[in-house]
């Protein structure tokens, strides 16, 4: 009876704790890096709670100043000019997004690779005109391509391109990078549970306030106002690459913003690459690396990847998932798959540690 009650106490005072520390819930959105970003932080007290918020958007709004490809001022940009002349002196969150970047592109033998201004540029990304670049174009742009050709100095923090007219392009891990900065500051302020969504690119910090499981819903990439796939994990990061934003249309094909770096075009296969991984900057990066890929490769990749997990939907709609998910068939869950991390995946961490 006495171990009964302490239990009891114990379990009140759980509740107690819990309420203390969930009080309070803030949410804003802002429009930073091109896009809409959502921060949501359950704090004891308001103002604790806006503190947080102000010092979540303050990490990403860092991250775009450093890395953005439009800013002209940004570290980026100032590679991008003067990289190929002399080595160019940035701060440690560039240097350490390029190195990651160098990381991921040795990873997925240069499928993801930030080199691929020059073919962005081409294909008319960045001004927002999509165009075909002729044959010979192509070739002298392809020839701008290559991570190898990065070279960093970590002791002098600097940044040398080998070749005259490369660019560098962050616009596939920037928005992975500035969520998990987000969420360190945000842990080493004490919040415990936040969810932070920077343009479809999610990360859940510490466990849900309501239940064990977060959910994430991934639409239809023919048709955004379908919810077609429903993700149940503990935390962590989940980052989706698709062309369905950020492409044109010529005599029926598609033409996206997803750039295979060996072929000089517009990658082609899956209709969207979706990563569940511990951290922001790895399912982001990957995610694009896996579009470029494509099924069986990307199938391959991400068996060797113990706490990465991933869905891949075809151009005709096939599911595909890595071994580590389970998923329910839409039959059984209102014409949604419905997904989660297997309980005998020991390889995924669980519950959204803090970046580090
Ligand atoms: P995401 O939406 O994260 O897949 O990132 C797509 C963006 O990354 C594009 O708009 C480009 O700025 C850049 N990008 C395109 N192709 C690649 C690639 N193969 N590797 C790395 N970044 C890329
Ligand atoms: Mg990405």
């Amino acid at each position: 009876m006495k171990a009964l009650l302490i239990l009891f106490l114990f379990a009140q005072a759980q509740l107690f704790l819990a309420s203390m520390a969930f009080g309070y819930r803030c949410r804003q959105a802002r429009f930073v890096m091109g896009t809409v970003a959502r921060v949501e932080v359950w704090q004891r007290d308001e103002a604790s709670c806006q503190i947080a918020l102000e010092t979540a958007f303050a990490q990403i709004k860092m991250v775009d100043q450093l890395m953005s490809n439009f800013k002209p001022d940004s570290d980026l940009a100032r590679i991008n000019q003067q990289g190929a002349i002399s080595p160019v002196k940035v701060d440690p969150l560039t240097f350490k997004a390029i190195a990651l970047s160098l990381d991921y592109s040795r990873l997925t033998h240069g499928a993801f690779d930030i080199t691929v201004g020059p073919l962005v540029e081409a294909w008319g990304f960045y001004s927002g005109q999509p165009s075909f670049p002729s044959k010979a174009e192509l070739r002298t742009r392809l020839a701008l391509v290559g991570y190898e050709a990065i070279e960093l100095d970590p002791k002098a923090s600097t940044v040398f391109l080998a070749k005259r007219g490369m660019k560098l392009d962050l616009g596939g891990i920037a928005k992975g990078f500035a969520l998990d900065q987000a969420a360190q500051a945000l842990a080493n302020l004490g919040v415990s549970t936040a969810m932070l969504d920077l343009g479809g690119n999610l990360y859940f910090l510490g466990e849900p306030v309501q239940g064990s499981l977060w959910k994430a819903a991934l639409v239809d990439g023919r048709n955004l106002d379908l919810i077609r796939i429903l993700l149940d994990i503990k935390g962590g990061a989940v980052a989706s690459s698709a062309a369905y934003e950020r492409f044109f249309e010529w005599e029926g094909k598609r033409y996206g913003h997803i750039i295979d770096p060996g072929q000089g075009r517009p990658a082609w296969g899956l209709l969207s690459a979706t990563v569940i991984a511990p951290l922001a900057t790895q399912a982001d990066a990957l995610s694009t690396a896996l579009y470029v890929m494509g099924l069986d490769q990307g199938l391959r990749l991400l068996e060797r990847l113990a706490e990465v997990e991933a869905i891949l939907v075809t151009e005709d709609s096939t599911v595909r998932t890595s071994s580590g998910l389970e998923c329910v068939t839409p039959e059984k869950a209102e014409g949604k798959l419905r997904c989660t991390i297997s309980p005998k995946n020991s390889t995924y961490p669980g519950s959204g540690r803090a970046p580090n």
